[in-house]
Parts: C-alpha cells; sequence; structure tokens
C-alpha cells in the first residue's frame, strides 16, 4: 500500500530528487555510520578521517582510507542503486543527491550525481590543488605511507569531506539548486542528523523517506516507509511499470 502511495507521489510530483545517505548502501556490505554496527562504533572519526588528525598524522588517516578505499572498489551497487538509475532512464527521477563517497550510484549507471561528501575515487592535492585518480594513489601506499602530488610533491588528502572540513561549494549549490527546482524530494538511507545536507530536502514543497529506523525529519515526509532500500525501491520500480 505504501508502495503504492509513494509511486503515486514520484509520478505527480515531477521533478523528484532523490538525496541517498550510508543506508543505501549497507546491502553492498558497506557500514554505515550511525548504526550499532557503523564505522564510528569501532572507531573515533575524529582520529582517523578529521581535518585536524590529517595534518597531525596524514600517515594515520591514509592507513584508514587506504583500507576502506579497498573494500569500497570491491563493493557492488545494490538493488537500490539499480533502481535508481531506473528510474533516472525512465525521467522519474531527475538527479541523485548523495552523501556517499562510495561512487556506486556512478557504477550503478546514474548520470545526474551530485556528490557532497566528495569522493573516494580521488585524492586531491593541498599544495597545488591537483587531483590524482584513487588507482595511482593506491599504487603510490604500497611502497610509502601517505602519497605525494605528481606536480608539486605536496602530501595528498583523500578527495573525501573530512570532519572540520567545508564542503564543496559548488557541489552544495548544485544540490540545493535541484532541491529548490524538484516537487519532490525522496530521501533514501539516511539519518539525516548530518546539516547541512540534512536541510536540503525542506527546500522542495514535499518530502517522502525511505529508511530503516527514524530519522531526524519524519515530522517533515508526506510519506515515510520503514524498511530497506533495496526491497523497497525495486518494489517502487514495478509499482511504476
Ligand atoms: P547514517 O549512518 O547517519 O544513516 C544511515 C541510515 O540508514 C540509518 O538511519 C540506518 O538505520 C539506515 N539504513 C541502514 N541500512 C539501510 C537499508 N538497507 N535500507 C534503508 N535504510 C538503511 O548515514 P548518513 O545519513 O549518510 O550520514 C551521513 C554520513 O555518512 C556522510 O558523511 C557520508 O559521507 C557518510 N558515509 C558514507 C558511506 C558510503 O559512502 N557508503 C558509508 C558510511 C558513512
Ligand atoms: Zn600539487
Amino acid at each position: 500500500m505504501s508502495i503504492d502511495a509513494l509511486a503515486a507521489l514520484v509520478r505527480e510530483r515531477q521533478p523528484c530528487v532523490v538525496l541517498t545517505g550510508a543506508g543505501i548502501s549497507t546491502e553492498s556490505g558497506i557500514p554505515d555510520f550511525r548504526s550499532a554496527t557503523g564505522i564510528w562504533s569501532e572507531v573515533d572519526p575524529f582520529e582517523v578521517a578529521s581535518l585536524h588528525a590529517f595534518h597531525a598524522d596524514p600517515e594515520r588517516v591514509w592507513r584508514f582510507y587506504a583500507t576502506r578505499a579497498q573494500s569500497l572498489l570491491e563493493a557492488k551497487p545494490n538493488r537500490g542503486h539499480d533502481a535508481l538509475a531506473e528510474l533516472e532512464r525512465r525521467e522519474l527521477v531527475h538527479a541523485v543527491i548523495t552523501q556517499n563517497i562510495d561512487s556506486l550510484h556512478h557504477r550503478a549507471g546514474s548520470r545526474e550525481v551530485v556528490e557532497v561528501h566528495g569522493s573516494i575515487r580521488t585524492a586531491v592535492c593541498l599544495g597545488c590543488g591537483a587531483s590524482e585518480g584513487l588507482e595511482a594513489v593506491l599504487a603510490q601506499l604500497d611502497e610509502r605511507s601517505a602519497p605525494v602530488c605528481s606536480v608539486c610533491d605536496s602530501i595528498l588528502k583523500p578527495g573525501v569531506v573530512l570532519f572540520g572540513e567545508l564542503l564543496p561549494v559548488q557541489a552544495i549549490a548544485r544540490a540545493t539548486e535541484l532541491a529548490r527546482a524538484a516537487e519532490l524530494v525522496l530521501v533514501v538511507g539516511s539519518s539525516l542528523e548530518v546539516w547541512p545536507v540534512a536541510g536540503l530536502p525542506l527546500e522542495a514543497p514535499a518530502l517522502a523517506i525511505v529508511n530503516r529506523g527514524p530519522t531526524a525529519l519524519d515530522a517533515h515526509a508526506v510519506l515515510s516507509i520503514d524498511g530497506d532500500s533495496g526491497p523497497t525501491l525495486a518494489s517502487l520500480l514495478t509499482a511504476l511499470e
């Protein structure tokens, strides 16, 4: 029943923009942040994923990201990512804004993807601003403990937004523009606790949520489905046929 209601909303309220969080990727074997089994239940984010930690001990931050990057590269898009790519092909989803750094939306075939927390695909030079692909970076890490820029030899930083860092200005501007132009924002797999991204759904006249468990914006949603993203989005796809 609620799937049919969601399908009706998506059909009626175009353009629809989707905002995803770590929850859409747990079915690909990537842990989220805040669940009992989430990443931060095991390590302190400020020790391995903050700008402060990076300046204090870049090698330690790279050790964490090298392991993480390897597991993200091995992960595969799941039914949830696939369904969103298909909905974009059918022109029922205009764009995906994602807090994830795992590239799984791209790999599933979504084309209009805005990565508001950066991506593991690249590393950036803090000296000259050049960026390098992850593969070259990982190859360097076999020989040294922190990769350096091929242009100026300064140390590279993972291309993801660290705690204590500003969000990429262009991506946030684009995400805000998309949310404002949307008739519906569909949130999938996010606790909506991380600002300013959590404020994006409020830019649109209607908000729908697919999440396992509660989110910070449930009271604002016209429809909330408490369920797993893969099966729910696969059913949505069928309901929209
Ligand atoms: P979060 O951990 O705060 O929330 C994830 C939500 O998804 C939780 O409410 C959880 O119950 C729910 N969930 C888990 N599995 C689900 C499933 N299969 N179906 C539906 N819901 C499910 O994550 P968030 O809101 O994205 O927090 C933002 C931060 O997480 C961002 O900074 C992002 O960069 C980071 N992050 C990204 C990845 C990734 O790239 N895959 C992984 C972990 C964290
Ligand atoms: Zn450089």
